[in-house]
């Protein structure tokens, strides 16, 4: 309740600010650069099994981007900003654009965008499924796409050995989206990584799926990515196979970045200074994680904790905004505006995640 409470009272205090034009008052006293978190752009059929929460449309992007211009905010790569803020200082009109993953529309619908607007981004790339191999996360996606999650769940069910996993899947609640949560748990955290991706995969298969075809659909390839990075698009790397990173050893972790960061190295022609975190909140990655990135030569990385960055917030663990088609257009600019932090640094919360 009280929780309802405080998103109730962001979402007026965002809409009054915005429609007044307020917010931009604050814009004087921020403390920080907001990078702001993408995934897809647009909806092509090839994407149609991906969740809405991670598609936002050519439409919304191009007025959203539009209205940070108007605001009288640049874009940056995440590059620059890291090493603008290593040098020690915060840029005050510096906005950074990602998209995570690097999906083939970031190339064919983002791309064309970026040039209309004038603006840059960094596109972080998963090399895995250049190479025609996809991440256990497509195989859920697209199987749930068809099932929904009680049929693929029951599935799932008659694949795994442990007795109370099969009864947490067979007792998903009865509301999808509550279920879809559930399921997503078990999988993320609760199953061993080897039997989940076999089992996925294994149901992918069965249904008829094809990683090579959906791989070359849906996912960026060496050339697409060259292009990208020749119209100034920065190009960070997202390790090869998209795994939780703090599930594994560090000899596995050193593999998962290493191996993105030497495709893309070989692929470009030039080095790669930034990386983001696969589903990159604090628990998804660890301090071997970051030892191992700076050891490799990376610069700066990303996570997917919200908030404003300084020279003081640590280069390997940036903040981000996740933004997607839903999203309120009126609290996004109050939080790239600092509205939020500056009212939390007195004491009134009405920041999230
Ligand atoms: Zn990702």
């Amino acid at each position: 309740m009280k929780h309802k409470l405080k998103l109730m009272l962001r979402r007026l205090v965002a809409t009054g600010l915005h429609a007044t034009g307020l917010r931009r008052l604050f814009r004087s006293r921020r403390i920080g650069v907001p990078i702001l978190m993408f995934h897809n752009v647009g909806n092509p059929p090839q994407i149609e099994y991906l969740p809405a929460h991670m598609k936002v449309s050519e439409k919304r992007l191009e007025k959203l981007i539009d209205l940070l211009h108007k605001s009288g905010y640049r874009t940056v790569t995440a590059g620059a900003l890291a090493k603008q803020l290593a040098e020690g200082g915060t840029p005050e009109d510096a906005v950074v654009l990602t998209f995570d993953d690097g999906y083939r529309d970031n190339h064919d619908v983002l791309l064309p965008i970026l040039r209309r607007l004038g603006a840059v981004a960094t596109v972080y790339v998963q090399t895995g499924p250049m190479k025609g191999r996809l991440n256990w996360l497509h195989h859920y996606f697209w199987v749930l796409h068809r099932e929904g999650p009680h049929v693929l769940a029951r599935r799932l069910a008659e694949h795994v050995d442990r007795v109370h996993l099969q009864a947490d899947l067979t007792a998903l609640p009865k509301d999808p989206v509550e279920a879809e949560y559930q399921l997503k748990r078990l999988l993320k955290y609760e199953l061993r990584p080897d039997d989940r991706d076999r089992m996925l995969a294994d149901v992918f298969t069965e249904m008829g799926g094809d990683d090579v075809k959906l791989a070359s659909e849906v996912y960026l390839d060496p050339d697409a990515c060259r292009a990208l990075d020749q119209a100034g698009v920065e190009i960070g790397a997202h390790t090869v196979n998209h795994l939780i990173l703090s599930s594994l050893d560090e000899k596995k972790q050193r593999k998962e970045i290493e191996g993105s960061l030497r495709d893309l190295e070989s692929w470009l022609g030039h080095s790669v200074p930034s990386f983001a975190y696969p589903y990159g909140r604090t628990w998804d990655y660890d301090e071997h994680t970051i030892e191992i990135l700076r050891d490799l030569g990376f610069q700066n990385s990303v996570t997917g904790m919200p908030g404003l960055n300084t020279h003081r917030t640590p280069p390997m663990e940036l903040r981000r905004f996740a933004v997607n088609e839903d999203v309120n257009v009126a609290e996004l600019m109050c939080e790239v505006d600092g509205v939020f932090t500056w009212f939390e640094r007195r004491g009134f919360n009405l920041s999230v995640g």
